[in-house]
């Protein structure tokens, strides 16, 4: 019988890998609770209509890149293909946005049809981050002071680099929209087939083509910064003196607009060059509106969405996993004889008075010399052997495998004050 393999863009997670994963999920989840940033936690599956609503009908998600069908009852249901939508829902539909404010995180995969490639998966790992009930600039320079913080932690600052745009109100952006229909229409015939495209649909895509040939022609283009109110242009110019002041370095890309429709007034990418196209490593910007459009009560919004494949890959790419990372145990118990039962006991006691030791119990028998050879490539740092005259004695032999300390037969609490100082 053939092998049932895994859908493509789905990827395993193994053993080897998952230590990383594990270093860089702890990382961001400290950073992000260190900003008083609380986790919410909300369904993989969601009705079709919030995504339609608050990503837009004519954005790359909702025309081509979901996972709907009908369910059962025949009720159009989606996999979520970003976090936000469901993260309005959630918090609008538990109360947590009357009047409040609330800073959320959260972290799960995500489900895109899209070509898989380097970076680019169909379903894929996000960490995210929302505030609600804040408009000034204040919060969305603590977003930005907060991701530069991590990316510190991660020793990943060198990497990364920020982009920043504000894009007006919704009144701003429509007669921008207008005019720049008008200015591509008169070049109708410079266009590639994907910008005539979305010239209809959705013109302001156009600005982030990655064709050099728009993009000259862009050069020429209505500006979108002249068609900003004071109201956007006050609050982007607070942000960057808002950044300055915390040196945090950024460069303003005017064509920055981000592919989702609910945006407003600040965007941002953090975007790497060490990872060829899939460069952008954590993006977001302000969400004014959505609460309402989604049928709440108005509330300001900020957040972001960072990839978690793209980080370790440019994690393992620039060499900024420590070694450690990758051990998963720290000591490791030989059982030389019929000592199965002494060797249970003692490990027990072992666990229940060294917080946070990791030990691996040999398990299947075997010769002295093998089990030492597993003890040596698991990694773990010393070997605990119990033999019968160990046994016998209730001591515990301790042998140091990654320095040249002499090995020792001791009484167990003294092996258990040894271990808490590894
Ligand atoms: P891109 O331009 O690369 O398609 P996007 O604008 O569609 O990105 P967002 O919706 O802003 O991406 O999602 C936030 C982050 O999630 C991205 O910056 C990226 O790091 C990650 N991401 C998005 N789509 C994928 C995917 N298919 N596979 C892996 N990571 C992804
Ligand atoms: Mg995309």
């Amino acid at each position: 019988m053939s092998k049932i393999q895994s859908l493509r863009g789905m990827n395993d997670l193994l053993p080897e890998q998952s230590p990383t994963w594990q270093y860089l999920e702890q990382k961001i989840k400290d950073v992000l609770q260190s900003y008083g940033y609380r986790e919410i936690r909300f369904p993989l599956l969601e009705s079709t209509e919030l995504f339609k609503r608050s990503i837009g009908e004519v954005t790359d998600i909702v025309e081509k890149e979901m996972y709907t069908w009908l369910d059962r009852n025949g009720d159009s249901v989606t996999l979520r293909p970003e976090g936000t939508a469901g993260c309005v829902r959630a918090s609008e539909q538990n109360g947590l946005l009357r009047n409040q404010v609330q800073r959320l995180w959260y972290s799960g995969p995500m489900f895109r049809y899209e070509r898989p490639q380097k970076g680019r998966l169909r379903q894929f790992h996000q960490f995210g981050a929302e505030v609600f009930g804040l408009e000034g600039p204040d919060v969305d320079a603590e977003m930005l002071v907060m991701t530069a913080r991590l990316w510190e932690e991660l020793g990943l600052s060198e990497h990364i680099k920020l982009q920043i745009n504000s894009l007006g109100n919704a009144l701003n952006r429509a007669q921008y929209r207008d005019a720049l229909v008008e200015f591509l229409s008169a070049h109708k015939d410079s266009l590639d087939e994907d910008s005539q495209r979305r010239l209809d649909s959705n013109p302001l895509r156009i600005l982030d083509s990655k064709n050099s040939q728009i993009q000259a022609l862009l050069d020429t283009a209505p500006n979108l910064h002249d068609f900003l109110d004071a109201e956007s242009t006050e609050h982007f110019a607070a942000l960057r003196a808002l950044l300055d002041s915390a040196e945090v370095a950024y460069e303003i890309n005017p064509r920055l607009v981000r592919g989702l429709d609910y945006y407003g007034k600040t965007v941002f990418e953090w975007i790497t060059d060490s990872l060829g196209a899939q460069g952008t490593v954590c993006a977001g910007g302000r969400y004014d509106g959505l609460v309402e459009q989604l049928g709440g009560k108005p509330s300001p919004a900020v957040g972001f969405g960072m990839g978690e494949e793209r980080l370790v890959l440019l994690l393992d790419a620039v060499g900024a996993v420590p070694d450690s990372v990758d051990l998963y145990v720290d000591a490791y118990l030989v059982v030389a004889g019929e000592v199965t039962q002494q060797a249970l006991r003692c490990s027990e006691l072992i666990r229940s008075q060294c917080a946070g030791l990791r030990i691996q119990n040999h398990c299947g028998g075997g010769s002295f010399k093998s089990q030492m050879k597993k003890a040596d490539r698991s990694g773990a740092k010393v070997a605990l052997i119990i033999g019968e005259d160990e046994a016998a004695a209730e001591k515990v032999t301790i042998k140091y495998l990654r320095e040249t300390t002499e090995q020792q037969t001791l009484a167990l609490a003294d092996v258990i004050n040894l271990l808490n100082q590894l």
